[in-house]
């Protein structure tokens, strides 16, 4: 089922022509993966999905996006409660200044869950979906910034799934880990896709081959080719 449908979408930072005319659909609960060359618009497009480009001043963008039957730049889109529904991951692991605890719980505080014992079942089972429960639950109250940089960027996601989204964007999410952090992150976001949709901008072609169901090929800020990754990447 398709849950993210791009119908002849462009994107102008000012006067630059950043994604020009992208049809493109994206199934739910799989992984798709966007490569390309640097500079030809996958940040671009992922960050329109949360509408993340908004903030740019001079940005502007034509078309339709619609995720969930909903075209979310449309007027009466909340873009907080988007935000809520798609969770994103950046590159540079980017924990706030706090507990491991409070890293998770910052999202549910957020949304209005104060009740402790909610608190600990969501921050345990967050830290479960992101695999990192077993190496933190002793020092739940550790500063974020005392663990590893591939801990780090499973607190990240931890602290992205603790809100419930249907949709994970993860930019570039393992090219700032050592490879053995990678293969972790690797195999998590495989044991994700059965729950959440997860798209991910990836400068390495096998690390598309081994994660994702569908690759989308990217180049000059245009979609020119997308389809299953095995299909893709069964021709030689
Ligand atoms: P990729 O993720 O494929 O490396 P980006 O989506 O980050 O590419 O960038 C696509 C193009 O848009 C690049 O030429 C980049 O320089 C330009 N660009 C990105 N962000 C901005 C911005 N805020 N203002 C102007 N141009 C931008
Ligand atoms: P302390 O350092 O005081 O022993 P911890 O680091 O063990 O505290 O725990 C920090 C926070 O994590 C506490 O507020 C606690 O309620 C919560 N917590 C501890 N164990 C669990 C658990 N099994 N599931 C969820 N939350 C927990």
């Amino acid at each position: 089922t398709t849950i993210i449908e791009a119908k002849d979408l462009n994107l102008f930072y000012s006067e630059f022509h950043a994604l020009k005319g992208v049809n493109l659909t994206i199934p739910e609960k799989a992984v798709t993966a966007f490569i390309g060359p640097s500079g030809c618009g996958k940040s671009t497009l992922l960050r329109t999905l949360n509408r993340m480009n908004d903030m740019i001043v001079g940005t502007r963008i034509e078309g339709k996006l619609i995720i969930n039957d909903t075209d979310i730049y449309s007027q009466e889109v909340d873009v907080e409660t988007l935000r809520k529904k798609v969770g994103m991951v950046f590159q540079q692991p980017n924990p706030f200044p706090k507990s491991i605890y409070d890293n998770v719980a910052y999202g549910p505080r957020l949304h209005g869950i104060k009740n402790k014992q909610k608190l600990d079942e969501i921050v345990e089972t967050s830290l479960k979906s992101a695999a990192l429960w077993d190496e933190v639950k002793d020092h739940l109250k550790r500063s974020a910034l005392s663990i590893s940089g591939g801990q780090q960027q499973r607190l990240c996601i931890a602290r992205a799934l603790a809100v419930n989204p249907d949709i994970l964007l993860m930019d570039e999410a393992t090219s700032a880990l050592d490879p053995i952090s990678t293969l972790k992150i690797e195999e998590l976001v495989q044991d994700l896709r059965d729950r959440y949709t997860i798209v991910m901008v990836t400068h390495n072609m096998h690390q598309a081959a081994r994660v994702s169901n569908q690759t989308v090929f990217f180049l000059n800020g245009e979609v020119v080719e997308y389809d299953d990754t095995e299909k893709l990447f069964s021709n030689p």
